[in-house]
């Protein structure tokens, strides 16, 4: 096995979810990577298996206590494992490309997904755990971010997509957004294709996307010319 994906979740039922479709799920079932979603709950605290409590200092909803999780943590992240431990946070480093590239080259990952408002400050620091931010918004959960960034590192992964190019050349590899795509029909509600596109000079073609990939790129997200990828 290549990679291997655990996640921590009081929703395990959520997986494979979107991740068991498409290029991520033949994948999956060709073996390239393998996905346990593990239950938070079942390290949870006497019968009723509680995994939260209410917060220090006071205030509103509930935070996921440290020992439950760190309990959840080891048993499936032994000290030997090599992979990254990572935990959905909106305060986290906001999702990137090149952190996608990285872990794709790795053994894997352990994802612990937040509920409620959180979980204990404590136990990310003991596990050391690295926060991953979607974006800046707030989901109610980690769940769905996980199966995001996942979804991304999987297609990254040796032999999940068809022909190596097609990952070289996308948003965000080099530095810059996409150039526009087009395919038949020739002509639609009026519309054509750049002649250049149907020319045959490959040469041109070339010069054309990556100027229109800067164009677009200055006009979409300034920030992405400023950054050292
Ligand atoms: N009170 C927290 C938000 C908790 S949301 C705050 O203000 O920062 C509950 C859980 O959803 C979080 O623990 C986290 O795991 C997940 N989550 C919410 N927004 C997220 C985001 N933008 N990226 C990644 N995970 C997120």
């Amino acid at each position: 096995m290549n990679f291997r994906a655990s996640v921590l979740t009081l929703h395990p039922e959520m997986f494979p979810g979107p991740l068991g479709f498409s290029l991520c799920g033949k994948a999956l079932s060709g073996g390239l990577w393998s996905l346990e979603s593990r239950p938070i709950r079942a390290h949870g605290i006497g019968t009723h298996r509680m995994v939260d409590d209410t917060p220090a200092g006071g205030g509103p909803g509930m935070v996921m206590r440290a020992d439950v999780l760190a309990a959840a943590i080891d048993e499936a992240s032994p000290a030997h494992d090599k992979r990254p431990r990572l935990l959905m946070s909106p305060r986290g480093a906001p999702l990137t490309q090149a952190m996608v590239r990285r872990w794709a080259k790795g053994p894997g990952l352990l994802i612990v997904c937040g509920r409620f408002e959180g979980v204990d400050e404590r136990v990310i620091e003991a596990r050391g755990l690295e926060e991953v931010s979607l974006g800046d918004f707030v989901l109610s959960g980690g769940e769905v971010a996980a199966m995001a960034l996942l979804e991304a590192v999987v297609r990254l992964i040796p032999g999940v997509m068809g022909k190596e190019a097609s990952g070289t050349e996308e948003s965000f590899e080099n530095g810059l957004l996409e150039y526009p795509h087009y395919t038949r029909p020739a002509e639609f509600e009026g519309r054509t294709i750049p002649p250049v596109l149907t020319s045959g000079h490959h040469g041109e073609v070339a010069k054309w996307r990556r100027a229109e990939a800067e164009r677009i790129t200055r006009e979409r997200r300034p920030d992405l010319l400023k950054k050292d990828l």
